[in-house]
Parts: C-alpha cells; sequence; structure tokens
C-alpha cells in the first residue's frame, strides 16, 4: 500500500520525496501535521532494510523530524516505529508526530483525529515540506 503511494498511483499528502525515502501526511494523524517517512523501495520491518540505505533514510526521518517541529510550530515530535507487532501497514515506516507540552498524549494510546478538508491536509504536508532543509 505504502508502495503504490511512493510510486504515486495511490494519492498521497506528500511532504518529501526524494531517493532516500518519501514522507507524506498520516490520513489519521494522532496530531494534525503526523508524518509517516518510508523507504523507497520495500522492507517490511527495520531488518529488512538493506545497510547502505540506513544512513539515508534516518538521515531523512531527522530532517522531517525538524521540519515538524519548524514547520508547524510545534514544541517537540514523537518519532516512533512499530515492527511486526502493532504495525498496521506491512511497509517500514517511521511515525513523526508533532508534540506540544500539555497535549494529553499518554503512553501509547493514540487517539486520532482527523482532517477538517483535503485542503487543511495539503496545507499541513506544504508547510512541513517548506520547512524541510
Ligand atoms: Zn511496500
Amino acid at each position: 500500500m505504502f508502495c503504490d503511494i511512493v510510486s504515486g498511483s495511490v494519492p498521497g499528502f506528500v511532504v518529501a520525496d526524494e531517493p532516500a525515502g518519501f514522507a507524506f501526511l498520516d490520513i489519521r494523524p494522532v496530531f494534525k501535521g503526523h508524518t509517516l517517512v518510508v523507504p523507497r523501495g520495500h522492507s517490511v520491518v527495520l531488518a529488512d532494510l538493506p545497510a547502505d540505505q540506513l544512513a539515508p533514510y534516518f538521515g531523512l526521518v531527522q530532517r522531517v523530524s525538524v521540519a515538524v517541529e519548524e514547520g508547524l510550530g510545534a514544541g517537540g515530535t514523537f518519532v516512533a516505529m512499530n515492527n511486526k507487532v502493532s504495525q498496521s501497514v506491512a511497509h517500514l515506516h517511521v511515525h513523526v508526530v508533532p508534540r506540544t507540552k500539555g497535549d494529553g498524549l499518554r503512553g501509547f494510546f493514540w487517539p486520532r483525529t482527523k482532517y477538517a478538508s483535503d485542503e487543511e491536509a495539503r496545507e499541513y504536508a506544504e508547510k512541513i515540506s517548506a520547512a524541510l532543509s
């Protein structure tokens, strides 16, 4: 499914499209701006990711985490990856969730919200994308 977003056959709100990976909005965000960063090739879990892609992929994760914070004026981020258990899509992905002090996120219970419209989602994707250095 994420391969289809990377290839463009399924539309997504794209934050970054680079050789190292692809980043797009989670359509059921924990908080608005919640971004998923995936490797371009199909790896299911972290153990499958070829060693030569580790540094470029996590380099993109690092830059997206900075962009989510700066682009949205967030207080910080929560960066996480599920492998197998609680992994909803069988294509490796890192969650980058904007955090604000007092936002109510506790432990690993993730309340999900939704975007009011495609326009609002696009706005969030553009803010993060513009802050990507
Ligand atoms: Zn895939």
